[in-house]
């Protein structure tokens, strides 16, 4: 195959191939308009994936991936520290964030109880959210897990957990589609969803 240019091209080009969204057309683009755009795009981008890969850190208290830990969430004080939103994934996390209905702290599980990948309440982190429930300054944890079989499973499993803290328990309700993740969501949909929260049965 005749070369078009050096391997350190193609290097970027299937590094960005792995980004979602990014299949190889759309790698080869992005990475021709950083190489028409070395200086106002470029440099600046290769200095700020070098500078947050060096300082990401998951916050011990909520799971977040950060810079800091405790993360900003978790520190910011005009936060409802009542209240705790938990979510599968950070995507949510920003996702629920941006539809600014809510505006409490998070827990981020990590993932969903799967019995079929072998996925057990060990695996998330599912007793650092139980330990948050016992200190007595959680009044209201919201499940905002996927509307899939394992978010709905998963959401059971933790409202019998949490039922002993007497922290009150309320799930997502209309507004997610069934089968949907709350990343693809838009912010509206996402914000009725949170407005029709109820207490999970
Ligand atoms: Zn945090």
């Amino acid at each position: 195959m005749p070369r078009s240019h050096g391997s350190e091209i193609d290097t970027l080009i299937q590094l960005l191939a792995k980004l979602p969204g990014l299949g190889p057309r759309s790698a080869r683009r992005s990475t021709l308009q950083l190489l028409k755009k070395r200086d106002s795009v470029m440099v600046p981008l290769a200095r700020a994936l070098e500078q947050v890969a060096e300082k990401i850190v998951i916050c011990g208290t909520c799971g977040n991936i950060d810079t800091t830990d405790p993360c900003h969430v978790c520190e910011d004080g005009r936060r409802d520290r009542t209240t705790v939103c938990v979510v599968e994934d950070v995507a949510d996390l920003w996702a629920l964030d941006r539809s600014e209905t809510y505006r409490g702290l998070y827990h981020v599980l990590g993932g969903t109880l799967s019995a079929l990948d072998g996925v057990g309440p060990d695996e998330l982190n599912i007793a650092p959210l139980l330990a948050r429930a016992a200190t007595g300054e959680v009044k209201e944890i919201i499940l905002a897990l996927n509307a899939t079989v394992d978010g709905q499973t998963t959401s059971h499993y933790l409202a019998e957990r949490l039922a002993e803290f007497g922290v009150k328990v309320t799930a997502l309700a209309h507004g997610v589609p069934v089968g949907g993740e709350l990343d693809y969501l838009d912010d509206g949909t996402l914000a009725a969803a949170l407005k029709a929260r109820g207490t999970v049965s």
